[in-house]
């Protein structure tokens, strides 16, 4: 008779990764699966997982945890307790940190503190280029060696083209993927939302589709010409959506991933000058809002990741056009990502393979899987419940959020780290 340190009972166990869904039981020894089936026996903790789906604890592979450099608005820790929340175990935090993460010592810093909280695995995107200007190169060989599983200069685009091309061609080199945060400055700039009749109707700038597609164009040519694996950030538009299904038609190395927002909410949000609605690329049209559900349905759309993006409330008060760019999006993710189950657009384990394995495989990271021996990192939701957002109540130090005062269906119960129970019932432990 075996003796398990958590017993997981019970629950709808969906592992995408090995083509398991089957109602069963899952058990831990020393912080790793131990086994999926039919467990007898006696375990020192045991969570009833009755009408609960269990999972990979969800991978995140787009953040900006702030830290270092601007703490105010989230930081290794809170940001971690955050994800926990929201049943994330893995993120990929974001370059654009004071000082940026444009060299080793940095990343290094970052995982340590990472390490140190020791709630969620967190993998930093190392910059492109140095200062995020889009001039030089940063040394990307030593970010990778410093634990850096990507590059992107997000929250800045590759501006110019031949910098663009050097930096694919050099992380293709050693099988990276160049990151790219699509926004031609020349037609965006100045722009708080979509250009459109909503951009006409509040006389605010506008940030047109061709801003993200123009760019995108480009960057696959420049993909097409070196072999490169390239990446699109937050795809937004029905035009960049086809653009990337055309360049995998070819056969070319070009990814994408989805944010919720994009995928649930359309530029009217910001009928009524809510800042809470405002990120880059912004909300756009519902034709773009449908083509980027097709494109997670078809799978030209991968991974669904949140630019979750943290504000103090004085950079969201100051008026549509001067407020920050950016939403919180952790605690958020899954129970907006369910509704593409509900709505029949994907199976439950399709919708999760899209926050587990997949972009693990893009990366290579050795999670989002429920494998023997593999860190048992799980998340388990109620897929049913449902609850009101309250941007007061949000575990992140970024109250910015759109759903505040929505009602969401689908909560994260418990949230497992190496077989810690890191989250349970409402509150994060330790
Ligand atoms: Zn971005």
């Amino acid at each position: 008779m075996s003796v398990a340190d958590v017993l997981i009972r019970g629950g709808r166990v969906i592992d995408p990764a090995n083509g398991v869904d089957a109602v069963c039981d899952i058990w831990i020894e020393a912080g790793r699966i131990a086994g999926i089936g039919a467990f007898e026996g006696n375990a020192n903790e045991t969570i009833d997982a009755t009408d609960r789906v269990v999972c990979p604890g969800l991978i995140d592979m787009h953040v900006h945890l702030r830290e270092p450099g601007q703490e105010w608005k989230e930081d290794i820790e809170s940001g971690s307790r955050a994800a926990v929340a929201g049943g994330v175990t893995t993120m990929c935090c974001m370059p654009n940190t004071g000082p940026h993460i444009d060299h080793a010592g940095v990343a290094l810093q970052i995982i340590a503190r990472a390490q140190q909280v020791g709630l969620c695995n967190v993998h930093p995107i190392g910059a492109v280029t140095k200062n995020l200007d889009g001039k030089e190169l940063t040394e990307m060989r030593e970010l990778a060696r410093a634990g850096c599983v990507a590059f992107s200069d997000d929250g800045m685009p590759i501006w110019h083209a031949g910098v663009m091309r050097k930096a694919l061609e050099y992380a293709s080199s050693f099988g990276f993927m160049v990151i790219q945060h699509a926004e031609e400055k020349e037609l965006t700039g100045g722009g708080a939302i979509n250009e459109g009749w909503v951009s006409t109707r509040l006389g605010v700038a506008g940030m047109p589709v061709e801003g993200e597609d123009s760019m995108i164009a480009r960057d696959i040519m420049l993909a097409r010409r070196v072999d490169a694996r390239y990446h699109v950030a937050h795809i937004s538009s029905r035009g960049a959506v086809d653009l990337v299904r055309a360049a995998q038609a070819e056969g070319l190395k070009v990814t994408t991933e989805a944010a919720p927002h994009h995928f649930a909410l359309t530029e009217e949000e910001v009928l009524g000058f809510n800042a809470d609605a405002k990120m880059s690329p912004p909300l756009r049209t519902e034709a773009d809002r449908l083509a980027v559900i097709e494109g997670l349905r078809d799978g030209t759309i991968d991974v669904i990741a949140t630019d979750h993006a943290p504000h103090h409330e004085d950079d969201k008060r100051c008026g549509l056009s001067c407020a920050a760019f950016g939403i919180v999006g952790l605690e958020t993710m899954l129970p907006v990502s369910l509704q593409l189950a509900r709505d029949g657009v994907l199976s439950m384990p399709d919708l999760l393979a899209k926050m587990t394995c997949n972009p693990a495989r893009l990366l290579g990271l050795d999670s989002g899987t429920l494998s023997l021996g593999a860190a048992a990192d799980i998340a388990i939701f109620d897929p049913d419940a449902t609850w009101t957002v309250d941007r007061d109540a949000l575990v992140s130090k970024g109250k910015n959020t759109p759903w505040h005062g929505k009602e969401l269906t689908g909560q994260v119960t418990h949230t497992l780290k190496s077989g810690r129970i890191v989250y349970a019932e409402g509150a994060v432990r330790g």
